[in-house]
């Protein structure tokens, strides 16, 4: 029975904390607005781009109507801001411990890996290319297609249907990521979760939001997979 794997982005495959990121969607809502659009003290970690600029913009006084207009294209520039400051292989070195080995076993065993990240899509694409991860991640759900984490596990698994004719039975959908808002997207959509360490938040504060299974990080790969196939083994 294939798994279906939804990878986070950053803290997860990639080291996180990507400045360039930021300060693209900081010069994009700049240029929306007229004036700068402060992003400090939003709590970035597991929300999607769409909600960080919608907050940002709320907090800078402008209306839900005027929000909803601009959002499209203020995350439509983020990305191409974001595209043309990072080159294929800069990030290359952001990639975390095992995720290299991990990924193609996961392919030649039979499984599905993709992403499940708050990026917009042009964003988290440029991101995985830029890593040298695109061949092996060539599907995902991302941050401007939902307005909540947990609703992008439906469009991902549509995604596998369309794309490879499979139905992954939620059972067998499996969530990896860093933030407690990954463990409460795979609790709040029926998926399972394997969650890391390797972004901010600790074991503790993962087993709290829900997480049962918590590893370090990807590095040790039979581990990785022996805990996957465990988890979906479980009702
Ligand atoms: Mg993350």
């Amino acid at each position: 029975m294939p798994l279906l794997l939804l990878f986070d982005i950053d803290g997860t495959l990639l080291r996180a904390g990507d400045p360039v990121h930021a300060e693209a969607m900081r010069l994009a809502l700049f240029e929306f607005v007229g004036e700068p659009v402060a992003l400090d003290g939003i709590p970035l970690a597991g929300m999607l781009d769409r909600q960080i600029a919608r907050l940002a913009l709320l907090r800078h006084g402008l209306d839900n109507e005027t929000i909803e207009h601009l959002l499209p294209e203020i995350l439509q520039q983020t990305g191409k801001h974001y595209a043309e400051r990072v080159r294929r292989g800069d990030r290359r070195s952001w990639v975390l411990p095992g995720v290299r080995d991990l990924l193609p076993r996961l392919w030649q065993q039979g499984h599905l890996a993709g992403v499940l990240t708050g990026n917009t899509e042009l964003v988290a694409r440029t991101k995985l290319a830029a890593a040298d991860l695109d061949q092996l991640l060539p599907f995902g759900a991302y941050g401007d297609q939902a307005e909540e984490r947990h609703s992008l596990v439906a469009h991902a698994r549509f995604t596998v249907k369309i794309r490879y004719g499979l139905d992954i039975p939620l059972a067998q959908t499996i969530l990896v990521g860093d933030t407690p808002r990954d463990v409460a997207a795979a609790l709040e959509s029926g998926a399972k979760v394997l969650a890391v360490t390797t972004g901010r938040f600790g074991p503790e504060e993962l087993r709290t939001a829900g997480a049962s299974t918590v590893l370090p990080d990807l590095a040790d790969v039979d581990r990785v997979l022996a805990t996957l196939h465990e988890l979906a083994a479980r009702p």
